[in-house]
């Protein structure tokens, strides 16, 4: 972990963009009570093929106008053409944003057209080419490997060239096992990647939705805290207690072994990141966010 050591603690809030005019609202009104902690910036979620794109926008407008937070909005490359990611990169450049998150994307179904990239290097790439150093460029990586990786080595090879090709740091999928994550630094340091990676964290609030959306995306719940949550059944306030108590061990252990910061999956929901800020006893002023 001696690479993540050596930068300076980095929190962050991940939002989406909401559907509709009542789920802008809430959304506001969770960055604001976030804005309050203090984080180093929101990101905002991007539809794979532009599907959300007007209102990843709109979100990012919105977040930028009502909080003083850097806002680094995500953008996915798949089914896209150079044209149009160039529209959009200018988008973002005329409003002065200069942090995006860039990852490749799902394709979403119904769409046939792959685009002009291949995979996110290309992208990163294309970015670097078009854009030299203007934006600090974050991308994605996977503590657990990706579910479409054909092994744990090409995983980790594909997130070296993210980085040879210019990303800055990159935001992991989020994990329950902390020694996934100290034995996936490792191997990224065996290949010299140096760069800040900072852990994904999910609050555990729904947990058939979580187990549900973490099959899906190759994420393990670990046989204990799947039993655990499974013998509450319909308790909601049990579930939200004991995540709360996972997640927060969680982060004190990540924290502990020298990760460069926490990045938290909101869900658009303030209150369960906060929970787990508030038990980490981290201060809202930045400079006092010493490491223990
Ligand atoms: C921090 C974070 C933020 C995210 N934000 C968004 C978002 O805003 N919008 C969104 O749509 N998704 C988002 N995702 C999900 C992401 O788009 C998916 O995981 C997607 O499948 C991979 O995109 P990537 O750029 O992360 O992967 P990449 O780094 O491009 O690939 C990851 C691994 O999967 C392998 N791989 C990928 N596709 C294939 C394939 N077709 N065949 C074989 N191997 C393959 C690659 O070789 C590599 O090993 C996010 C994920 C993370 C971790």
């Amino acid at each position: 972990m001696q690479s993540q050591k050596i930068y300076p603690l980095a929190f962050s809030f991940e939002c989406s963009p909401a559907r509709t005019e009542a789920g802008s609202e809430m959304l506001l009104n969770t960055c604001h009570q976030l804005a309050k902690v203090n984080p180093c910036f929101f990101s905002v979620n991007y539809g794979a093929g532009g599907a959300t794109q007007e209102r990843t926008f709109a979100a990012v407008d919105d977040i930028n106008a009502a909080t003083s937070i850097e806002v680094a909005p995500h953008i996915a490359g798949i089914s896209t053409s150079k044209g149009e990611m160039s529209t959009l990169l200018e988008h973002y450049k005329t409003r002065g944003i200069r942090h995006i998150t860039v990852l490749r994307g799902d394709k979403p179904s119904g769409l046939h057209d792959f685009g002009d990239f291949n995979n996110t290097i290309e992208f990163i790439n294309f970015i670097r080419e078009q854009y030299d150093d203007y934006f600090f460029i974050g991308t994605t990586a996977y503590p657990e490997t990706h579910p479409l990786a054909t092994s744990a080595q090409t995983d980790l090879a594909n997130l070296q060239q993210k980085f040879e090709r210019g990303a800055d740091a990159a935001l992991t999928q989020y994990f329950y096992n902390p020694d996934a994550f100290f034995r996936f630094i490792d191997s990224c340091e065996k290949l010299g990647i140096d760069q800040p990676i900072v852990p994904g964290i999910m609050p555990i609030t729904n947990y058939h939705q979580l187990a549900r959306f973490s099959d899906r995306c190759g994420v393990e719940i670990p046989r204990w805290i799947r039993q655990r949550l499974d013998s509450y059944g319909e308790d909601s306030a049990s579930i939200t207690a004991f995540g709360e108590e996972v997640v927060t061990r969680l982060c004190e252990q990540l924290l502990a072994g020298g990760a460069a910061g926490l990045h938290f999956y909101t869900m658009n929901k303030a209150a369960p990141s906060l929970a787990v800020w508030k038990n980490l006893n981290l201060s809202n002023d930045k400079s006092l966010r010493s490491r223990r």
